[in-house]
């Protein structure tokens, strides 16, 4: 399960609406709990991907291990990554698993129409490497 508050739920969401119709991503960061993983915080990154930022997105690496860096100091870790689909459904696709390395962590989908924010979907990956890793759908709880 996901927990995340209003506020970073909201956060999360409006930052697929402004970057439409480029996908949006991001960091979740928080505590993990056995299933449960909380978020405390939230980091927006920039999408690197020029080729194709409608259907595609990527978090540069470096930026990724600065959050982290980061994260440790306030004793926090990362538990999740999010980005949007626009005009997408909040569903995962083959990209986002191949794309996905994190294994127990929290991979959510927000799918915006139109330039607005529908539906968000949140998703474990599960497994214990990368031939049998999959994508599984996780309950959200919002606070
Ligand atoms: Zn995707």
């Amino acid at each position: 399960m996901l927990k995340l508050s209003r506020s970073h739920y909201d956060s999360l969401r409006q930052h697929g609406e402004e970057t439409y119709p480029y996908e949006c991503c991001g960091v979740l960061l928080g505590q993990m709990d056995g299933d449960i993983r909380t978020v405390t915080s939230i980091a927006r990154c920039g999408n690197t991907r020029t080729d194709s930022p409608q259907n595609r997105y990527n978090i540069d690496p470096k930026e990724v291990i600065r959050i982290q860096r980061e994260a440790r100091v306030r004793e926090e870790e990362i538990i999740g990554f999010y980005h949007s689909h626009p005009d997408h459904p909040a569903q995962w696709s083959q990209t986002d698993l191949a794309d996905a390395h994190w294994l127990g962590s929290s991979y959510v989908i927000t799918s915006v129409e139109k330039g607005k924010a529908v539906l968000t979907n949140a998703f474990e990956l599960t497994g214990t490497d990368e031939n049998d890793k999959k994508l599984v759908h996780e309950k959200i709880e919002v606070a």
